[in-house]
């Protein structure tokens, strides 16, 4: 076990850091606090990304065009990418994981078709797995696709997805079969060649970027844009979960140190009864159980990626680690708004902001309570989601 960072991934964390301090900042500040990112932006932030690994390609293997870092490695810079801008983060989350599930859980024909335009950021991905009535439970997902000769017809609709205005492209659950969850399969719609319409969703947070209600009203999909063969089920998209929800975690790791930099800041310049507050020890207490939370958060997140880099399976300490971490940044965040008293509920000085983020993402890839009940059923054998 090492808790210390190899000079590769501190190399790498540092250049990208300055990155971020000079090029990125006083990009994503004209944004702040809610101003929604046009596409066009986001994919020149992704391009301006690209030579760190951070634009999507990262992950992806070199066979294949991309860089093929380590998995923490690639969560380390992404958490630093967090910490500045939460929504650009996010959005890359969604463009990265999207050209993954094109290197793996794809075909050759959608691979070599997508995956080259989103290694050059020319192209934008989404998710489409939640739909108005259709959350935790993915196994309930209604959004049709019928086989009609040698197309499919896709109608339903999907929501709160992730780049879902700005997508070129959406990897749509849909059901082909009523078998439960083995009649669920993946089918890859392409909204100028195919055709669908979104609508961007005005949120309590992460504003600057794209989340969205999708509409697929018959759109006809050739057969060969089906990723996953139908009555294959879901099964293999499960490892990508497995990476999706430590990342989501990392994201809030992200905020939470943003909020909690700033509150240390604050508390060493803002003087009340005659000296910083930072020097009353209530203060210093609540300082302290934020530093003690996010760290605790990091090394669970650290845990599930090198776990991940090294071939083993972590469904338990992928969920541990969304789960711990999304919940810490809430608590973390609402304290650097409380050690800012009146200041911290302005627009001014960014800490609201932080905790509205915060506050997004304990509910994707898996709420707090779902994640619970897949560590409980990992400690009791215990299924509770049946
Ligand atoms: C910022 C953000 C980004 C998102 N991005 C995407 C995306 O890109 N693609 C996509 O498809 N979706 C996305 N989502 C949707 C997200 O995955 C769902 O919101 C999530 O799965 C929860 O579903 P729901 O909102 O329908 O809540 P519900 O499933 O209706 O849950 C409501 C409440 O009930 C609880 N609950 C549900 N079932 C149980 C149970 N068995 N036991 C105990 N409690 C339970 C939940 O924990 C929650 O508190 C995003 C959501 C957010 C907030």
């Amino acid at each position: 076990m090492n808790f210390l960072p190899t000079d590769e991934q501190r190399l790498a964390v540092e250049g990208f850091n300055r990155f971020l301090e000079t090029k990125l900042q006083p990009i994503v500040r004209r944004y702040q606090p809610d101003k929604l990112i046009e596409k066009e932006r986001m994919l020149e932030i992704f391009q301006l990304m690209l030579p760190y690994g951070m634009g999507g390609n990262g992950i992806i293997a070199e066979k294949h065009g991309g860089m093929g870092m380590p998995w923490l490695t690639y969560a380390l810079m992404y958490e630093q990418l967090a910490r500045v801008s939460g929504d650009v983060a996010i959005s890359l989350l969604i463009q990265q994981l999207g050209a993954y599930s094109l290197e793996v859980c794809s075909n050759d024909a959608m691979r070599d078709k997508y995956l080259p335009r989103m290694l050059r950021a020319e192209i934008i991905a989404c998710s489409g797995i939640s739909e108005p009535g259709v959350g935790s439970n993915v196994a309930e997902v209604t959004c049709r696709a019928k086989k009609d000769g040698d197309l499919y017809v896709v109608t339903g609709e999907k929501t709160w997805i992730s780049n879902g205005h700005y997508s070129d492209f959406c990897m749509v659950i849909v059901r082909t079969s009523d078998d439960g969850a083995k009649g669920l399969s993946m089918i890859l719609v392409d909204r100028a060649e195919h055709g669908y319409d979104s609508r961007n969703i005005d949120k309590l947070g992460l504003n600057s970027t794209s989340t969205a209600q999708l509409f697929f009203d018959g759109v006809r999909v050739p057969a060969a844009n089906m990723l996953i063969a139908p009555g294959a089920g879901l099964k293999n998209t499960l490892v990508l979960f497995e990476k999706a929800r430590p990342m989501v975690g990392l994201t809030s790791v992200g905020i939470a140190q943003a909020a909690l930099d700033k509150a240390v800041a604050y508390a060493k310049e803002r003087r009340q009864h005659g000296k910083p507050i930072g020097a009353h020890q209530l203060i210093q207490g609540m300082l302290a159980e934020a530093a003690i939370e996010l760290d605790a958060a990091k090394l669970l997140v650290y845990r599930a990626f090198n776990l991940i880099d090294h071939g083993v399976r972590c469904e338990v300490e992928s969920a541990m680690a969304k789960c711990y971490a999304t919940e810490i940044a809430v608590d973390v965040a609402s304290k650097a708004v409380q050690i800012h008293g009146g200041n911290g509920i302005t627009k001014d000085f960014g800490v609201e902001l932080l905790f509205r983020n915060a506050r997004m993402m304990t509910i994707p890839d898996g709420t707090t309570e779902i994640q619970k009940l897949i560590i409980g059923r990992a400690l009791t054998g215990l299924n509770a989601f049946s």
